[in-house]
Formats: C-alpha cells, structure tokens, sequence
C-alpha cells in the first residue's frame, strides 16, 4: 500500500508536471514575475469558471478576507457576525479592521452557521454577516440573504475551503459558492482544492463599483499610478502561482469529483458504525440528494472528511490512527470565543453548546485527490477495529 498522506501534493504534481513545468518556466524566461499576463489570464479564466463578474487576485485568502471588508463602508465599532467553529483567519480580520467580531454556534449536522444563531446576534450595530463555507459544504445562503435583505447587512462569503462547490437554492437556481453574497474570498493555500504552491488568494464580486474599489485597496490604494486616493495595501498573486493555478483550474471538477468519491467511499464503509456519525450532506444544499453524497452535482466539494465519534476518546482514536501509520487532523480543537486573542466578556458559553460538543468529537481523515481504495479500506479497517475495541 502507498504511504497515507493527510494531503497529497507530489501524487497530484505528477499527473499535471509537464504542463506546470513549461508555464512555469515560460513566466521566469518571460520575467513578468509580478502582474503578467499569467495573471490576468488566470483572472478571466476563474470568472468563466465561477460564472461571476470580477475575480481580483491577491496574496493569501486572508488578505482576501480583510481586503474584501475593507472594500465596504465598514467603520470601526460595527459588527460583523461569523462561525465560532472556523480557522481564526476569519474572526483574525474582523478584529485587525477594529471592526466587532460577533462569535455565533453552528449547526451540528453542517458544520455551518447556525441561523437562529445569526438572527439572535443582530443589533442596531450590526453591519455584516460571514459565512465559511466549512469543510467545503455551502452555508445556508438563501436564508443568511434574506435575513441580510430584511436587516441591511452585507454578507461576505468565505469561501476558502469551498470552491467549486454548487448550492442550489431554493427556486433550484445553481451557482458557485462565492458568487451569491455580495463579495467573497478564497485561499489558494497548496492544501486547498484548487491550491498552488506557494500563498494565494482572491476576492469575487458581481458588483462593478465594488470591484473597482477592491482593485485599488490591493495595489497601494492606487486608481491613477502614484495617486493614492484611499489607504490600501501590497497583496498581489505572483504570475509563477497563476501559471500553477491555470494548469489546475481545468481539472478543478474533476479533483472535487475525486474527492467527493472518496468520502462516499469513507461513508459506506463507515454506514451504521456505532458512535460513529459521518458528514451530512445538509437539505438546502442540494434538495434533491439529502444526506447521500451523490455524483451527479457538486454540493459538497469536501475540503475536509470530517467524522464525529459520540462517547468514544476521540484523541485516542487520534492516536491509534497514527500509531498505524494514519495521519489525521482535528479541525479545529479549540473555539473561537474561548481563543486568548478573542475571548470577551460578551460571550456566554450557554450560547456554543454544539461549537463546544463538536471540538471533543471531531476528526478528519485524509482526504485528497489521490486516494485509493485500498488506502480508505485500511483506514476505515483501523477506525472500525477501535470502536469495537
Ligand atoms: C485557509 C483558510 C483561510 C486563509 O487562507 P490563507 O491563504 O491561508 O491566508 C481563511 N479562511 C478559511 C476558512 C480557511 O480555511
């Protein structure tokens, strides 16, 4: 059997490395290492793919974050509303604009923001909600939209575990996730989807003033060269990373295809187990396939496969898995609200029961482009063998 990797780049680089190498040495023989016309091809062709207006790229997903809230009349004091279970680049943002972070629980079943959740955060001060498109499955956005509608909020998508990902809403209209808020982000960090090798990001708006705003903020604050007419900074994607990315983009489908196929085979192998509970696949997402992961659409593009084990030592299970040789992760261990950079009075713990349930129980397997089935039938082996241990 091949070694069990959590994410596996190399295997992946091999089936692409003819093309990766002459793009990529075609932008150095070129020298248009910053802004060339990588880049800007990279650009159009990830708007055809999301079927959005503008794509900006930029240097990591969290500048992306942060450039994309900087793009709004946000002012300091306001406060924006996001998931306690997520990596910290979120709330990370938030609070670097001075802006208020507003920590709500999830959904047990998704993974997702919870709605009641957001509904009871809002006050006269609120000014925006982010969803995080966790582990690769869309958030509710029909409703995160309709409740922005009735209150005026922005909502700012971040989509940096999700691209590629379709919802379908609720009139059966089907689009990329990061195309339905009013702007997004996404990470093009190596071990995401579509990732290169290096540090990227982008933001994506249908709104052309937005866009055009966005565009400044990522190049000093410039409109007109050497005019700095707001306070901006340097985040660029480097034309070698767009090379990369233009040679993945294409088999973008079919890299989440492979994943999705994976975690189908991760569940039934793992179907009925005892203390065991696999990813949901949640209604709105995709109305037609509830709770099987189905091949013919893209709801779930599984950034992570991500299990619960009820009543069990999860960190023992961890710890098995690695002693035969099984690398696994815990995403994420510790909430939000409970982080020393962002713990505030304001927090009550009664209002994380399920952020505070699913830090004790989570575990994600390997999961990536490359997996085999006899890598997923020695894995589920080994998690079986424990639980019935
Ligand atoms: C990876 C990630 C980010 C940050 O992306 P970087 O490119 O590492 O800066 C932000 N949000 C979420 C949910 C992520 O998973």
């Amino acid at each position: 059997m091949k070694k069990i990797q959590m994410v596996d780049l190399k295997g992946q680089y091999e089936h692409i490395k003819e093309q990766v190498n002459s793009s990529v040495l075609n932008v150095i023989d070129s020298t248009a290492f910053i802004n060339g016309p990588e880049v800007h091809s990279f650009q159009k062709e990830l708007e055809e793919y999301l079927d959005v207006k503008h794509v900006i790229p930029c240097a990591n997903g969290t500048d992306a974050l942060q450039i994309a809230m900087m793009g709004l009349d946000l002012k300091p004091g306001d406060e924006v509303i996001t998931a306690d279970f997520t990596f910290a680049a979120t709330v990370e943002v938030i609070a670097l604009l001075q802006l208020t972070p507003v920590l709500v629980d999830v959904d047990p079943d998704s993974f997702n923001i919870d709605l009641d959740a957001i509904r009871k955060a809002i006050t006269p001060k609120t000014k925006a909600i982010v969803p995080v498109h966790l582990f690769g499955q869309s958030a509710k956005m029909d409703e995160i939209m309709e409740i922005a509608k009735e209150h005026n909020l922005y909502v700012i998508e971040d989509n940096a575990q999700g691209i590629g990902a379709d919802y379908t809403s609720s009139h059966g209209k089907v689009a990329k996730t990061g195309t339905i808020g009013h702007v997004a982000s996404t990470s093009f960090f190596p071990s995401k989807n579509l990732g290169c090798y290096g540090d990227g990001g982008a933001i994506f708006t249908n709104d052309d003033d937005l866009a055009h705003t966005i565009r400044g903020i990522v190049n000093h604050g410039m409109y007109k060269r050497y005019h700095h007419d707001v306070v901006g900074v340097n985040s660029r994607l480097d034309s070698i990373q767009a090379a990369v990315l233009r040679a993945k983009l294409p088999n973008l489908d079919h890299y989440n295809n492979a994943r999705r196929a994976a975690a189908r085979k991760y569940n039934e192998a793992l179907k009925g187990i005892e203390n065991i509970i696999t990813p949901k696949i949640s209604g709105n997402t995709c109305n037609t396939h509830k709770d099987v992961i189905c091949d013919t659409c893209n709801c779930h593009v599984f950034h992570q496969y991500t299990l619960r084990v009820v009543d069990t030592d999860r960190d023992a299970l961890v710890k098995h898995l690695n002693d035969n040789g099984i690398p696994c992760g815990v995403y994420y261990p510790i909430p939000l609200h409970s982080q020393k950079a962002y713990r505030d009075d304001r927090y009550n713990e009664a209002d994380f029961p399920v952020t505070n349930q699913l830090i004790k129980e989570v575990i994600s397997l390997p999961m990536h482009t490359e997996l085999d089935d006899e890598q997923i039938g020695f894995i589920t082996k080994t998690i079986i063998d424990f639980v019935n241990s």
